[in-house]
């Protein structure tokens, strides 16, 4: 066999993909893989074990027995509860954007005010919607446990019960600050059924021997917790010192900064998610690639973009918004989208809207500052609008800092260097 090498497979929200990764992390082998269809007779975790063993077997054989540990990402909150007595799936899976508000009001009496678990599509809803619907017989409420979706890809590799880490047991309500579960929920009547907590990428075992046999791996291949999606994502940039940052320019703007300190605040939905000994402090704003959309093809912004002169600061202020409504850096449900009033040119109207997105993002860092956070020092760049090389420039000027493309932003990359660092961890 040749050199180690480390796989990560992502399960996100239109597919799964893998990255296969060496100690460098250069990438040996990719592979992509879309959901089986969701049927009468086939259910989500069917499509998804699916997904995961076609891409195992996607994955080259002459590569396959030099893989030393594998990592899964998960949507976060996507939920199943499962039956320890054999494995059986006794509901859902929950996905991670369902809503069980039926569970809400109960979750809230609980928790403290604005916890993360209070949102009607939380893991903590989901768990506490199931404890409480009367299909749940008393036998199975022994035996049962909740799994995250990665948590049940990695048990059908591993399959020991009831392991999963910090990141996905976040939104159960799992504090990662004091390295377990608050009182007030250990007091809960269905506190057996949470999973014991780990870091992402620590190694649980070896992989299952069916499993092992049926594709060719090594004996030695260990599989190691994993973590949500965005996480990985965040992940694959590399970027791990307290004020580098990635920025994601999608359809959102999303904000994710390394931070020595913890920020939580639900207004603005600021929430900490623990990165080793530092925090990973995110917002989302609504603005982004949507509106950009709504007004220009991709080609026409290309061409545009070209005749911007990103030196130049666009005098226009817009808060570009695909529709009312935002919450971070602003928090206000009722604002309305402001791109009046428009220029002749569009190459102006263009400089004016990724100027005034620039400065929604900058004053997204300085909330995260206010609120506690280490000030910005880096920003990596993912999404479509990395692509933008004049936006790059405007978005440097913007918030006085050095910003670049990131060169991973796949989260399978991100749950390989996970992989990686578990296959460290288990030979220390
Ligand atoms: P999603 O959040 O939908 O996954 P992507 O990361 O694929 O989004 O990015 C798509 C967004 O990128 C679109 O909303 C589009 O407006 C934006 N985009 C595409 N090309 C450019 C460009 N050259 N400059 C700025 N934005 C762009």
């Amino acid at each position: 066999t040749g050199e180690p090498l480390y796989l990560g497979i992502d399960f996100g929200t239109s597919g799964a993909r893998y990255a296969l990764v060496d100690k460098q992390g250069a990438i040996h082998s990719e592979g992509k893989r879309t959901y089986p269809p969701v049927g009468k007779v086939t259910n989500w975790a069917s499509s998804w074990r699916e997904a995961l063993f076609h891409l195992l077997g996607d994955i080259p054989a002459t590569y396959r027995p030099s893989i030393s540990s594998i990592s899964i990402d998960g949507t976060s909150a996507t939920t199943l509860i499962i039956d320890r007595n054999n494995g059986e799936i006794l509901a859902g899976p929950y996905l991670y954007n369902e809503s069980l508000a039926d569970a809400l009001p109960a979750v809230e009496s609980i928790a403290p005010a604005n916890h993360t678990v209070c949102s009607d599509s939380s893991t903590l809803c989901k768990l506490v919607s199931w404890w409480n619907s009367s299909s749940a017989g008393l036998s199975s409420r022994d035996s049962a446990i909740l799994m995250h979706q990665s948590d049940w890809l990695l048990w059908l590799l591993h399959g020991e019960y009831g392991v999963s880490d910090y990141n996905n047991t976040l939104k159960v309500g799992y504090d990662p600050e004091i390295d377990s579960y608050p009182r007030w929920l250990m007091s809960q009547p269905y506190a057996h059924m949470l999973p014991s907590v780990r870091a992402p990428g620590a190694p649980i075992g070896s992989i299952k021997e069916d499993v092992r046999a049926q594709f060719g791996f090594s004996k030695n291949c260990v599989v190691c917790t994993g973590t949500t999606d965005s996480i990985a994502a965040f992940l694959a940039a590399r970027t791990t010192e307290p004020g580098k940052a990635v920025t994601s320019l999608g359809s959102t703007l999303a904000i994710k900064l390394v931070s020595n300190a913890r920020v939580d605040d639900a207004r603005f939905g600021v929430y900490s998610h623990r990165l080793d000994d530092m925090w990973l402090v995110g917002g989302a704003s609504n603005t982004g690639g949507a509106v950009l959309r709504q007004l220009f093809t991709d080609d026409q912004l290309v061409a545009l973009s070209h005749e911007i002169d990103p030196s130049v600061p666009s005098p226009l202020d817009y808060y570009p918004l695909p529709k009312r409504g935002e919450r971070f850096p602003v928090s206000d449900p009722n604002m309305m989208p402001r791109l009046q009033p428009r220029p002749e040119s569009d190459t102006a109207y263009l400089h004016g809207i990724l100027e005034s997105i620039a400065r929604i993002e900058a004053k997204g860092y300085n909330l995260l500052k206010e609120l506690g956070a280490s000030g910005v020092e880096e920003v990596l760049t993912a999404g479509g609008g990395a692509r933008n090389d004049k936006w790059t420039a405007i978005r440097g000027r913007v918030l006085g800092v050095p910003v670049r493309k990131a060169e991973q932003t796949e989260a399978a990359y991100g749950a390989a260097l996970l992989a990686l660092k578990g296959a460290n961890t288990s030979t220390d």
